[in-house]
């Protein structure tokens, strides 16, 4: 796949999600995203899956996408080719494909700004090669789509890496940019893999030895191992969730849940939790009216 490829992937799942909704009465689409949306807020699950508004392109999740794609790049390479200086070619010409693509023209990065944001990802792949050799690693399955139908829900969504250990062990593998809110304050940093974990198990009939997250901002690399207790667990949780997000659907009730998360959220302009501020913000800009003067003559 290409890196622009990958792109249009992560693109084209949030699309698949959002289509969910007009089958919410009998069946919950959900990622590990979409999760952590309605957990985190569910005005702001509504506002993305069942409205499906527009978001403009932001540049913490534009520099996700755009690492994830080197690196899936890197590992298509020959390990000996898996240099730091491939990658920084390879970020490059993903960046000059990701800038032609509409999707993120709202960016409107100045020239400065893009200097600093690309110094930013250039920190990152550094990083990255701090933690991981890469010319050791031997992908089985790289931005791996899996999904797995219940009687209530449909878990799916896309794996960054998957690698098949000499003894046949599966060994699932996260990368993380920086920010991600939503993923990471809603349910745990974890979340994502062992969503994942759940879905490889249920649907391969295996359940991944390891789970690693490679946090390339700190950088460190994180692991977990699974249990059946572990997922069973979060298999019920996923089920209450989506019993909750049919009663919201069933009752058009999307309560706002505010939180610092609301500092990210693009919907906030619309968002009804924040109606009376807008309104004390218009009003403050509203023109003092002048009353006349009324002269005294004794
Ligand atoms: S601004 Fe806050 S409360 Fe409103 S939708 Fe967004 S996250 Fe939810």
């Amino acid at each position: 796949m290409s890196a622009t490829n990958a792109a249009a992937l992560r693109e084209s799942d949030r699309l698949k999600e959002s289509g969910t909704l007009s089958l919410v009465e009998s069946l919950v689409r959900l990622s590990p995203s979409r999760a952590s949306d309605y957990k985190t807020c569910p005005r702001l699950f509504k506002y993305r899956v069942v409205d499906r508004l527009p978001e403009p392109a932001d540049i913490y999740s534009t520099r996700g996408t755009l690492i994830h794609a080197v690196l899936e790049q890197l590992y298509l390479l020959d390990p000996a080719d898996r240099t730091i200086e491939r990658a920084r070619a390879l970020t490059a010409e993903v960046w000059t494909n990701l800038k032609a693509d509409p999707e993120y023209s709202s960016l409107e990065l100045d020239p400065d700004v893009e200097s600093t944001w690309l110094e930013q990802a250039d920190a990152l792949l550094i990083n990255y090669f701090r933690v991981e050799d890469p010319t050791t690693v031997s992908p089985h399955e790289l931005e791996w789509w899996v999904e797995h139908q219940t009687e209530l829900t449909l878990l799916r969504g896309i794996i960054d890496r998957v690698e098949i250990m000499p003894d046949g062990e599966w060994v699932l593998s996260d990368y993380k940019t920086g920010r991600s809110p939503s993923e990471t304050y809603a349910l745990g940093s974890f979340f994502g893999l062992k969503f994942y974990a759940l879905v490889c198990w249920r649907a391969f009939g295996k359940m991944p030895k390891l789970l690693r997250l490679l946090h390339l901002k700190e950088p460190e690399i994180i692991t977990l191992v699974p249990t059946a207790q572990m997922l069973s667990a979060l298999e019920k949780q996923l089920d209450a969730l989506a019993h909750a997000i049919q009663k919201a659907h069933q009752k058009d009730d999307w309560r706002p849940r505010t939180s610092h998360m609301c500092s990210y959220c693009p919907h906030k302009p619309i968002c009804p939790a924040y109606a009376d501020e807008r309104a004390a913000a218009a009003a403050a800009e509203q023109p003092a009216v002048l009353l006349p003067v009324v002269g005294h003559v004794s």
